[in-house]
């Protein structure tokens, strides 16, 4: 792409994941929001991709096929965003496909840990809401509220599904190293989501960002829903630089009841970066 974009959003979520809103809907609201680029990024999962490309055909919103794959890297859960993917990779598709057998498997364990702990008939309601999509903590956080465990999602995850809660159950994910190259065998560039949200020092979100560039990823979240804030956008602005990684950005959107991740109403890239745009289109699928 030649011209660059004045609006991108390239992370958010729909009903094929833990999002609130289908895929079609999520596109309705891209084009209304006047975006320039727009990614769907669900979790371990391209069932939404489809859709919500068709919705945006003859708009001005280009649709960028995206992923958001669950890492386990030094014993730490990670999200790798893939843009520009091609979703009819074999590779990619056993490998998500892979996780979310792990998904499965660990929701079973949250379903008995929920329901011991006063979350009846857990598993059916957790299935019926996520509609066929793999279930995630947030599907769980959603019945918490609902039966008033919780006032809200933040406070279901703050009571019940953080590590050390009883509702939680770890889960041992895929390696950095085969995330990056799923995605990079799919043709697309290799994204870490949110970088200051993982709970790290300093020195370990350092050797996070040298392991990635090693293993060839291609990018940093530099501006995204959890950490919008100018201090934040410079942190990472500086590790991009630090690290001669692409920008990114997104709004991680899952649910219109939360409006300070509307979608596309995030501050633009300092413009001393190089977009993580600026290399769709060239990788080989
Ligand atoms: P999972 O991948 O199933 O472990 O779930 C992770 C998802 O939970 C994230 O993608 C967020 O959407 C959601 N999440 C994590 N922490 C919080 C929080 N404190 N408040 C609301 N949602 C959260
Ligand atoms: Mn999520
Ligand atoms: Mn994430
Ligand atoms: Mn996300």
């Amino acid at each position: 792409m030649s011209d660059a974009p004045f609006c991108a959003d390239l992370h958010s979520h729909s009903t094929a994941s833990d999002g609130r809103l289908a895929p079609a809907e999520l596109a309705d609201r891209a084009m209304a929001a006047g975006l320039d680029l727009w990614a769907l990024t669900d979790h371990d999962t391209t069932a939404g991709l489809a859709a919500a490309h068709k919705q945006t055909q003859g708009s001005t919103t280009r649709f960028v096929p995206g992923v958001e794959i669950s890492v386990t890297w030094q014993r730490r859960t990670l999200h790798i965003v893939g843009l520009d993917i091609d979703p009819d990779c074999a590779e990619l598709q056993a490998g998500l496909s892979h996780i979310r057998g792990l998904r499965d498997a660990r929701a079973q364990r949250m379903i008995s840990k929920l329901e011991r702990i006063g979350l009846p008939d857990c598993g059916a309601r957790a299935e019926a809401l996520a509609a066929g999509a793999a279930l995630t903590r947030t599907h769980f956080a959603r019945l918490l509220v609902e039966d008033h465990l919780a006032v809200d999602m933040r406070q279901a995850f703050k009571r019940y599904l953080k590590p050390g809660k009883a509702g939680y159950v770890a889960s041992e994910w895929v390696a950095l190293d085969e995330a990056i190259r799923w995605i990079h065998q799919a043709g697309g560039l290799a994204v870490i989501a949110h970088p200051l949200r993982y709970r790290m020092t300093a020195s370990w979100r350092q050797r996070l960002l040298s392991d990635f560039v090693e293993l060839g990823g291609d990018a940093l979240e530099v501006c995204c829903g959890p950490s919008r804030q100018p201090a934040d956008i410079q942190t990472c602005a500086s590790y991009a630089t630090q690290h001669g990684l692409l920008a990114s950005i997104g709004s991680d959107f899952h649910d219109p009841d939360q409006p300070w991740t509307r979608l596309g109403s995030l501050p633009p890239l300092p413009t001393a970066l190089k977009p993580v745009w600026s290399q769709f289109g060239t990788g080989t699928p």
